[in-house]
């Protein structure tokens, strides 16, 4: 089946207690049983759950994988994928990705023995030169926030295989609409469903996607004795974004494309990062790996620090927040904000500057964010 029919139905039988054709949040604790551990496949709901169930085959199924695990929050996804390796094991992770993934490798996982080292994973061999004997996960976001790079996911999965490492890919900027990394050969594909997937700024969550029943049982294991599972009426919310999730995406893209070249030809405009731009360095990759380029720009503007902070605190229609990927647009402050975790130097390393600006470009018309952004732009 073509992923819009997915979206809809996967994991979405009608309940079979009552027809209701809608997934009935189940908000339950526990489940009746008619003997002693004889049930109908649900316990407890921290161990199992049908509205959390209905969205984990869901998300599977969009990526075209048979095991799905839904979190509390993106970071306890990413945080059950770390609990696969222990004391002794070494990572090999982009330099540039979210500040809170970012902060919880160096600031919680280090302190547990597990050693990382930071590399440039759009170059393959940046990655391939950090491999260690000991190395078990490729950890790559792409795109990547907030400098947008993109990763070519086949020649990274290459690399960690022939390592014997598994390649984690944080997908959350792309959506399993516009990639599918365990496509190419992904061995974990985490979401924050805040984002796209949700994609009305109304839930907090995040999900793993995996093809190994393995990996998946090890996952659930932690799932369950963790506790790091989302409320149904979470995995409802999430459900029913999913839904729209094609459509959302195909303006994100439109809205965006066009937000992006009106800046790259606006004078007080320094630099924008957007990978539908000819001037982005892997435009092309984008274009072969994906479908569409998403709804995130990075943009520096011909001004000073202090104008740049009036700038993106001055717009109407694009709400200064942290957060990504809603109906809704908002502007950050990368530095101060999503990544202020992330310490000054390397960020200035990596090209990410004090003066970087993030655009979530929302699903309104795009001429009124643009005329919104010139105004902005013509004030300075
Ligand atoms: C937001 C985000 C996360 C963290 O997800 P939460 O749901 O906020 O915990 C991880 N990775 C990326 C790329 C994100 O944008």
């Amino acid at each position: 089946m073509h992923f819009d029919t997915l979206a809809i139905h996967a994991g979405q039988k009608p309940d079979s207690a009552t027809g209701a054709l809608a997934t009935p949040i189940y908000q339950t604790s526990t489940y009746a049983q008619d003997a002693p551990n004889v049930h109908k496949g649900f316990d407890y709901s921290r161990a199992n759950n049908p509205t959390r169930k209905a969205l984990e085959d869901n998300l599977a199924a969009l990526e075209g994988v048979p095991y799905g695990v839904a979190f509390s929050s993106g970071l306890a996804a990413i945080s059950a994928i770390m609990n696969l390796f222990k004391s002794g094991d070494h990572v090999v992770a982009a330099n540039d990705m979210y500040g809170g993934t970012y902060r919880q490798f160096r600031q919680l996982y280090e302190k547990y023995g597990i050693a990382f080292d930071f590399v440039d994973a759009s170059n393959a061999d940046a990655i391939q030169a950090a491999m260690r004997q000991n190395t078990r996960l490729v950890w790559i976001e792409t795109p990547s926030n907030p400098l947008l790079k993109i990763t070519d996911i086949k020649a990274a999965a290459d690399v960690a295989h022939a390592n014997r490492a598994l390649l984690a890919v944080d997908s959350t900027l792309a959506t399993p609409y516009l990639q599918r990394p365990a496509e190419l050969g992904a061995d974990l594909v985490h979401h924050s469903t805040t984002k796209y997937l949700n994609g009305h700024g109304d839930v907090i969550g995040g999900a793993v996607l995996v093809k190994d029943k393995d990996l998946f049982e090890q996952l659930r294991f932690w799932q369950k004795s963790v506790g790091s599972v989302p409320s149904p009426m979470d995995c409802y919310l999430v459900l029913r974004g999913v839904k729209t999730l094609s459509l959302r995406m195909d303006r994100h893209n439109q809205n965006a494309q066009a937000v992006a070249e009106f800046l790259q030809a606006h004078p007080s405009v320094k630099r924008v990062i957007y990978p539908g731009l000819e001037s982005h360095p892997h435009h092309a990759l984008a274009q072969k790996q994906m479908s569409g380029f998403s709804g995130m720009i990075a943009v520096e503007l011909n001004a000073s620090f202090e104008q740049s902070m009036v700038f993106a605190s001055g717009l109407k229609l694009f709400t200064l927040a942290e957060d990504l990927g809603g109906v809704r647009s908002l502007v950050c402050h990368p530095a101060s904000m999503t990544h202020a975790s992330v310490p000054r130097e390397e960020r200035l390393k990596n090209g990410f500057s004090d003066e970087l600006i993030r655009l979530s470009v929302g699903i309104e018309d795009g001429r009124d964010l643009i005329a919104d952004l010139k105004t902005g732009l013509d004030r300075l």
